[in-house]
């Protein structure tokens, strides 16, 4: 695996203010993800990526929990499984939109609109 297949460590560092937590927790991800494909013999990065989007996944379900209050306001947003997936996807939806990865000049569709 040559080095300029890795994520830049760099990434979203001091783009943004971030809450507590936040940066540290992208720079853990990234660093993880490059640390595997640097340890593995045959790494396949997209295995490694789909992996670490898996972990983040089911973090992210598990820190969204409703308590058990049914009438509680913080938790009526993610009351349910299907309000849970839908602002799940609504943040990666957010986080795509906002990655510089997102459009790429090799896309098949660059320069056509
Ligand atoms: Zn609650």
């Amino acid at each position: 695996m040559s080095y300029d297949q890795l994520l830049p460590d760099e990434f979203f560092t001091g783009e943004d203010e971030y809450p507590e937590g936040f940066q540290e927790a992208i720079d853990a991800v990234i660093k993880g993800g490059n640390r595997l494909l640097e340890s593995n013999e045959e790494p396949d990065a997209w295995d490694v990526a789909s992996g670490l989007l898996a972990g983040a996944v089911h973090f992210w379900l598990f820190s969204r929990q409703p308590c058990a209050d049914p009438l509680c306001e913080t938790c009526a947003s993610v009351a349910t499984a299907e309000l849970r997936l839908g602002r799940l996807l609504e943040e990666v939806k957010q986080h795509c939109e906002e990655s510089e990865y997102f459009h790429t000049p090799l896309d098949r569709n660059a320069g056509s609109a």
